[in-house]
């Protein structure tokens, strides 16, 4: 297997592209993917700043570096989830990958915040992720009107996006549809605009980027992942996938081209409020977060 574009050794070949590439050729293409994505979405101008969610995955670790590589004005931010040795483990590789860019991460602890996802989780009868989700769109949204930082980006590839559109297509979530653009505006100072510039990449594909630039990521799943039913459509997508390359690609890229017509499906939100425990915005008289962190409270 040869490279497309020289001839060299191929490390990567896509089906989907119909090509192959060497290293330094892939390296090429893996930056204008997510350059063309930023300009095709407008998902961000130079003079933003910009607060990269960062896991300890290889997703979020290969765009701190990408979008820090390409110029912008990039912050990271690390949420502590408290989930023992998995936390530990995926802050250290933060860590290792703020080291190589000179970087200081912001590190937001659930913990110090009086925060257990676990316990929220069973005194609301509500599944770890559902608590872990708002928990983690408070600390984005929160920590980027703190920095003054105007954009959030978070890690999600072309995989990711593509199983949570089949999800919602399959009941018609029109809702959640309509939420489903790589970039969603800012809705007031205290919501920044949060944008996916690795929507034009599958999971393999930055798995393969990550592996060629040395970032040493967590290979772990989160130890409450088990049976999310992204899963299952991340594995029928696959087989999809693999009797017709770029199917992923067609289906979600494809739908953007559509996603007008679900906007107006979107559920009335009623009026945007600010929590009167913390100050930022909701549709109620106190936020999603500080609700959930009431009912811990003693
Ligand atoms: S899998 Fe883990 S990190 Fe992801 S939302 Fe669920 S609990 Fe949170
Ligand atoms: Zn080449
Ligand atoms: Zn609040």
């Amino acid at each position: 297997m040869r490279c497309r574009m020289c001839k060299e050794r191929a490390v990567i070949s896509m089906r989907r592209h119909n090509t192959a590439f060497c290293r330094l050729h892939y390296r090429e293409f893996f930056f204008r993917q997510v350059s063309r994505a930023i300009q095709e979405f407008g998902m961000l101008n130079p003079q933003e700043g910009v607060l990269v969610c960062v896991s300890g995955g290889k997703d979020s670790l290969v765009l701190w570096k990408v979008l820090h590589e390409l110029g912008y004005k990039t912050r990271a931010m690390y949420i502590d989830l408290g989930f023992g040795e998995y936390s530990l483990l995926s802050k250290q590789k933060v860590f290792n990958t703020a080291k190589k860019l000179s970087q200081e991460p912001i590190v937001v602890s659930l913990k110090d915040m009086g925060f257990d996802i676990l316990a929220s989780a069973k005194a609301k009868h509500r599944p770890a992720c559902s608590v872990c989700g708002t928990a983690k769109r408070y600390c984005f949204n929160r920590t980027a009107f703190e920095e003054g930082l105007q954009v959030v980006a978070t890690g999600h590839n072309l995989d990711d996006e593509a199983s949570r559109l089949l999800g919602n297509v399959l009941r018609w979530q029109t809702h959640y549809l309509a939420k489903q653009s790589p970039v969603l505006p800012s809705e007031s100072e205290h919501t920044p605009k949060k944008v996916k510039p690795l929507v034009k990449l599958t999971e393999r594909e930055v798995a393969v980027f990550a592996f060629l630039e040395g970032i040493d990521y967590i290979l772990e799943e989160c130890p409450y992942a088990k049976g999310a039913t992204s899963i299952t459509y991340k594995l029928l997508l696959a087989q999809l996938e693999e009797k017709m390359p770029g199917t992923k690609h067609a289906f979600y890229l494809g739908f953007q081209e559509h996603l007008s017509k679900f906007s107006l499906a979107e559920a009335p939100k009623g009026e945007l409020k600010t929590c009167k425990v913390c100050g930022q915005d909701s549709f109620e008289e106190t936020c999603g977060f500080c609700r959930l962190l009431g009912q811990l409270s003693p």
